[in-house]
């Protein structure tokens, strides 16, 4: 049964991760567990005879200085260097079948002035961590648990875009909301809309500025060391360009990450959250902004009119007119949308396409979004399977089921 929403990118999250996956990231606390004898340091090699030294095609002082719990050392030394505030390092005095355990060596060395030793009484009982509970909770695949699932979610364009691609990858992805490892151009995402909107907050804008914030929310994301440089590499470069070729466009009448939790819509509540909106004048006509990091698309493409193109990025446009136009009483009128593309096309250009949105559109819109509903209501997918071996969605609902 799934209770909570799992959200593995969130900044706020706790990010579990091993000691190598850690190197070049920071974080405000660090823990780090199973800090016992064996497991770190000392391990026991069960599948190896030692050798005589003889055997090694090294001389006896070389050996004599090699200790093989160095890199151990060094990998803890990593882990332990994460943390800008605290560090809490522990080790279990038992293991599951009662035989005592002995700290890591690795603890000992620390200089104890720098430790603050704190017992807990806290046991672990095996069967009361794995065993399934007997509750075990509707089946996600009953009709009536995916309607309920389905009417208390509020619909986003990402769940309407994922649907209209696929049925099943809505489901597992919006509804079900499956967790997923963030990737590293998500990851990248994230760090420049964030940037942006601390750069439209601050009261001088200016570069250095914004790339500082982007390499701090950089940082907070995810990466290994290498995606890390190339993302900061790749992110910098973008941004001081972005910010000297428009900077002296931008007005200051925005509003930024304009969330819109709910819009009622027959059945159903759509919402969403706008990149930035710009106010155009006192009638409170608007500008919607959306910006994209990914590669930088033409206006067909955005459109949905070259081959294999979606459309999803015109669609997201409509929906936000559709959200403003039922919000508030119609307080911020949409008078264009702009798909600002924060990374430059292969001449070096950057990208901003804008459009206008007619009220054709979002009734044609709301056509779509009624049929989705009827669609789901009567679990009229049921039966979509496709060949794209690229998604494992359909070989999870076969393995469940
Ligand atoms: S395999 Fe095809 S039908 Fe199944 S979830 Fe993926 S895209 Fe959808």
């Amino acid at each position: 049964r799934l209770e909570a929403k799992i959200d593995i990118g969130s900044k706020n999250a706790v990010k579990l991760m091993t000691a190598h996956g850690s190197k070049g990231l920071e974080f405000e606390n660090v823990f780090i567990i199973g800090l016992f004898d064996g497991h770190w340091g000392n391990k026991r090699k069960r599948t190896m005879i030692k050798l005589p030294n003889s055997i090694y095609a090294l001389d006896d002082q070389a050996i004599a200085g090699r200790d093989e719990n160095d890199d151990e050392r060094r990998l803890l030394f990593v882990a332990m260097t994460r943390a800008k505030k605290q560090i809490f390092m522990t080790y279990p005095l038992k293991n599951y079948d009662g035989r005592e355990l002995l700290p890591s060596m690795f603890l000992s060395e620390i200089n104890s002035s720098l430790i603050q030793v704190r017992p807990t009484d806290i046991v672990l009982d095996k069967t009361l961590q794995f065993e399934p509970s007997a509750d075990m909770g509707p089946n996600i695949y009953e009709k009536e648990f995916i309607v309920d699932l389905f009417k208390s979610n509020n619909l986003s364009v990402t769940g309407l875009n994922n649907y209209l691609e696929c049925p099943w990858s809505y489901f597992y992805n919006n509804l079900l909301r499956i967790p997923r490892a963030k990737d590293k151009h998500a990851a990248y995402g994230t760090a420049v809309h964030n940037a942006l909107r601390d750069l439209f907050l601050a009261k001088n804008r200016n570069a250095d500025y914004l790339l500082e914030q982007f390499e701090r929310y950089l940082i907070e994301e995810r990466l290994s060391e290498a995606d890390h440089r190339e993302s900061l590499a790749r992110g910098k470069k973008a941004l001081s360009e972005y910010f000297k070729k428009y900077n002296t466009n931008w007005g200051n009448k925005v509003l930024l990450e304009y969330n819109i939790p709910a819009v009622e819509l027959g059945d159903i509540k759509i919402t969403g959250k706008i990149d930035k909106i710009e106010i155009l004048d006192k009638g409170n006509n608007v500008n919607v902004v959306d910006y994209k990091t990914g590669r930088a698309k033409t206006r067909n493409e955005l459109m949905g009119k070259t081959q294999n193109a979606t459309g999803n990025e015109r669609r997201q446009l409509v929906f936000y007119k559709l959200l403003l136009d039922n919000y508030k009483n119609g307080l911020y009128k949409m008078k264009s949308g702009e798909i600002d593309f924060v990374q430059p096309d292969a001449k070096n250009n950057f990208r901003k396409e804008q459009f206008f949105i007619a009220d054709e559109d979002t009734k044609e819109l709301r056509e779509v979004i009624t049929r989705m509903v009827d669609e789901i209501t009567d679990l009229k997918f049921w039966d979509k399977h496709c060949d794209n071996k690229d998604c494992q969605y359909c070989v999870l609902r076969k393995s469940i089921k």
